[in-house]
């Protein structure tokens, strides 16, 4: 029977589940909120949301929505490139690169697909591309796909970047490419010195602000504005599904780069279009992080305490700089049974095992919204003494 075709599979999953790796699909219930989701008949405090500054419930991305659906109905039909580009998508792209302070930006329909698509276009055979070792999985495939060499640098290490770039002679292009605040540590790239080598190699420069987009910097533009680099990156991925709370990517930068990018990246017009109505939703967050700079600030402030809090009490939290707070435990049974243990308690705390970090550095993630309060972060203190010793 074809089946047994597949049978391997079933083998592949068991060795899964020996080695505690095997991943199974939840269902939430309710809406997405930090300050509580219905997981499993429980009420949990939610830490595993992107959904940084609370807008993923915001009533006024959800009335944008509502009138965007009224207004053009759900689906966009085709490829930006045929019919599938509205009114909305155009001024979605015109406010993120004003957003940006970029001359131009391209939305896409997921941060993945922008990672995919944007390397892709930069570096191809003969070129190189230097990558951070903890770089996300979208940024390692963007490199694999695009037929370069690629040169994967220990993590944050400015002097073997340094030394890769000064190694690698004979290639036409060289690109680098970071995340400027990694998902799984919440720790910055060294952009600043990135910036200096790229300009001192002729290299270009690509940073991906996933995480940080609508949380750091002045205006919310991410840790390419805190730290003052942007005039030094030449290339900026951001995303609307982590702090602005909707779906889909964008990449901002120069216009010549966003007209090479219609013109040449496969994940952007081999996709349908994203609805019209998830440009309203972006809209409507890019209002909420210019007008409500208070979700931001209390955020982080937060954070820093939960830091601290959690550093005194002698966990390991890396170098964690942000709202995303590993504490790392390493085996990955341990790691799944103080999640388990902390679910009891009522706090989702996802445990993050290989592939999505490397063996033995397994860990808990805990993730800040703006929902969470002093009071619920206090009680998922109490929590952790008990789950994570
Ligand atoms: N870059 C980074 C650093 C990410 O963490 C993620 C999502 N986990 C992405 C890109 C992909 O973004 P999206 O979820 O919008 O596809």
């Amino acid at each position: 029977m074809s089946h047994d075709r597949l049978a391997w599979i079933s083998e592949e999953l068991a060795d899964y589940e020996r080695r505690d790796l095997r991943r199974r699909l939840a269902v939430r219930g309710g809406a997405q909120r930090g300050d509580g989701i219905q997981w499993q008949g429980a009420r949990l405090a939610n830490f595993g949301s992107n959904d940084y500054l609370g807008l993923a419930t915001h009533p006024d991305i959800c009335q944008a929505v509502r009138q965007a659906v009224e207004r053009g109905g759900w689906g966009s039909g085709a490829s930006p490139l045929i019919t599938g580009r509205g009114e909305l998508h155009a001024r979605l792209e015109e406010r993120l690169a004003e957003f940006e302070a970029c001359e131009a930006a391209l939305l896409f329909p997921s941060g993945f697909a922008a990672n995919v698509g944007a390397i892709t276009c930069l570096a191809g055979p003969g070129d190189v591309i230097f990558s951070d070792q903890k770089n996300h999985a979208s940024i390692i495939d963007g490199c694999r796909l695009s037929g370069a060499a690629v040169r994967v640098f220990p993590h944050g290490d400015v002097d073997a970047l340094r030394t890769m770039l000064c190694d690698a002679g004979g290639f036409r292009r060289r690109l680098i490419v970071t995340d400027s605040l990694f998902s799984m540590d919440g720790d910055f790239a060294p952009l600043a010195d990135f910036a200096e080598l790229a300009d001192e190699y002729s290299a270009m420069l690509l940073v991906d602000e996933a995480h940080a987009t609508g949380v750091f910097g002045e205006r919310g533009r991410g840790v390419c504005e805190l730290l003052g680099v942007e005039s030094g990156v030449h290339v900026r991925v951001g995303t609307l599904s982590k702090a602005l709370g909707s779906i889909g990517g964008f990449v901002s930068g120069s216009r010549p780069l966003i007209e090479w990018l219609v013109n040449r990246a496969r994940p952007y017009f081999f996709s349908t279009a994203p609805p019209e109505a998830i440009a309203a939703a972006g809209l409507a967050a890019l209002d909420l992080v210019s007008d409500e700079v208070q979700r931001r600030e209390r955020l982080l402030e937060r954070s820093a305490r939960l830091r601290a809090e959690l550093a005194e009490r002698g966990f390991r939290i890396g170098n964690s700089q942000s709202q995303i707070v590993p504490i790392i435990v390493g085996e990955a049974a341990r790691t799944m049974e103080a999640a388990a243990r902390l679910r009891e308690q009522g706090f989702f705390v996802p445990g993050i095992r290989p592939p999505s970090v490397p063996s033995g550095e397994s860990l808990l993630r805990i993730s800040l919204t703006y929902h969470h309060d002093d009071e619920t972060i206090d009680r998922l203190l109490a929590a952790i003494e008990v789950a994570v010793r």
